[in-house]
């Protein structure tokens, strides 16, 4: 029996790009007024600092990520000791930036009634700060105590055990096939796939539904636990 759905955070219920990009801005604009020489960078170099830092950095924390890429950035105009001022001021514009997508909270609340509900994510984005405060039975966060980022099995052995059920009864909802999907069925959940931008599927990639809107999504899982009660019943042993 499914009982749980754990939501992915980034770019699932959470509309980051726009809020990331409106925190570089006001970057930039702060760089401008201290340095004249800062007229000469742009938002696509401060974009590719945080392009090639992170994919550099991968097992380290958002919050690390950022505050090297802006470190890179800064000295590019010899601004390296305004960086505490600028990071503060980047997360203070990307957290006020940062809302969920308009099929979100129709979606949770649709969920409520049938669902525990967890939240759990590789990045730094607190519910508190996203305008999703109170809306999740439990919040798993990487980094928190140690634990490693998705795709490791760690992260959902910590999910699973936020939820307090068997991975089985587990539903992880995401937008990354290789975090969100595979990495969940490798520990034992199940792995739906919310595709907004109409991706391909990987080859030998099967999520157990896949979404292009969260609208859809409480008769998908209903569905979904249909099946599996089905397959429980053909399963059990014959006396
Ligand atoms: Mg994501």
């Amino acid at each position: 029996m499914l009982s749980t759905v754990v939501f992915d955070a980034d770019e699932t219920l959470l509309d980051l790009r726009p809020a990331m990009t409106g925190g570089l801005l006001a970057v930039l604009d702060e760089m401008r007024r201290l340095a004249p020489a800062a007229a000469a960078v742009s938002l696509a170099d401060l974009e590719h600092d945080w392009s090639v830092t992170f994919a550099a950095n991968p097992a380290r924390s958002m919050p690390e990520v950022r505050r090297m890429a802006l470190s890179r950035s800064v000295s590019r105009v010899g601004l390296d000791a305004h960086l505490d001022v600028l990071l503060a001021h980047y997360f203070a514009r990307r957290f006020a930036l940062t809302r969920p997508f308009p099929d979100v909270l129709p979606a949770l609340a649709a969920l409520a009634e049938r669902w525990t509900v967890g939240y759990a994510t590789n990045g730094n984005s607190r519910v508190e700060r996203c305008g999703l405060g109170g809306r999740f039975a439990f919040e798993v966060y990487a980094h928190d105590n140690g634990l490693p980022k998705k795709p490791a099995p760690e992260f959902y052995a910590a999910v699973v055990q936020a939820a307090g059920v068997p991975a089985r009864q587990v539903v992880y909802v995401g937008d990354s096939i290789a975090h969100d999907v595979v990495g969940a069925q490798t520990a034992g959940l199940h792995g739906v796939w919310l595709n907004r931008d109409g991706r391909s599927c990987p080859p030998g990639v099967r999520p157990d539904a896949e979404l292009s809107t969260l609208t859809d999504l409480s008769a998908v899982l209903a569905a979904l636990a249909d099946e599996e009660d089905l397959r429980a019943q053909s399963e059990r042993p014959l006396v």
